[in-house]
């Protein structure tokens, strides 16, 4: 809990959906830019999976197997006498390589020339293929927005009016805009909101 991990990738098991950047872990699970754009960008697809699905994290970033090898065996040669848990070479907290090792099933006790090939795979796999799973979704209310709504092609962006209905002008969340969290949202409501009601004030 707590800990921030400035660059990571999450995947969506089974689909093309890949969020980047910041990943908070928090009391409750995994937050953070790269998990919120998953769920942004993912709205319609998670929705059909019933959100039930898995995420697997890169825990570096879109480091290579091929390079963490390289790197895990200079740590070996390098570093060999060392306390695993006392040497991380990540840019992870040590907390959180703690636990990393824990999910690898590691010995965090044992020495850096003590890991043999199996833990040294389950290692490679932890960090760049970590697999959680995901029941479900937070409640009613706690979602930034809702995605779905009044499509654009049916409103005039210059007024805000409706293609269908004369007279009508709409703003905000009302409509089929899902902007990623950080401000997009408010400015999007902000700006509709002003020029509906700027033309609706001259109809
Ligand atoms: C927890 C949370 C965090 C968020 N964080 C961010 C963020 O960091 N950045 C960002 O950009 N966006 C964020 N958002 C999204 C942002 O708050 C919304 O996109 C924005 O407020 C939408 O504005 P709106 O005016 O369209 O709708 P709303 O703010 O939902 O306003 C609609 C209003 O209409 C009223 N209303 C509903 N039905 C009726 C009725 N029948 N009669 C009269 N009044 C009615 C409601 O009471 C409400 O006051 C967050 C949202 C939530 C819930």
């Amino acid at each position: 809990m707590g800990n921030v991990v400035e660059k990571c990738t999450v995947k969506i098991e089974g689909t093309k959906l890949l969020g980047y950047g910041p990943l908070l872990v928090t009391h409750w699970g995994m937050s953070g830019p790269a998990i919120l754009q998953l769920s942004a960008w993912g709205a319609r697809v998670l929705e059909e999976m019933n959100y039930n699905f898995h995420v697997l994290v890169n825990w570096l970033n879109d480091t290579s197997e091929e390079s963490l090898r390289k790197l895990l065996s200079a740590t070996m040669t390098q570093h060999g006498a060392k306390k695993i848990s006392n040497l991380n070479p990540f840019p992870v907290t040590n907390r959180l390589w703690e636990f990393l090792l824990q999910r690898a099933e590691i010995n965090p006790e044992n020495r850096w020339n003590e890991l043999g090939k199996k833990s040294l795979n389950k290692l490679v796999n932890t960090m760049l293929n970590d697999r959680y799973a995901v029941s479900g979704k937070t409640t009613f209310k706690e979602e930034f927005v809702t995605a779905g709504g009044v499509s654009l092609s049916e409103i005039e962006v210059k007024s805000m009016q409706s293609k269908v209905v004369p007279g009508l002008y709409f703003a905000g969340e009302v409509m089929d805009i899902d902007g990623i969290t950080g401000g997009f949202n408010f400015q999007a409501a902000w700006t509709t909101g002003f020029i509906a009601g700027k033309n609706a004030a001259l109809d």
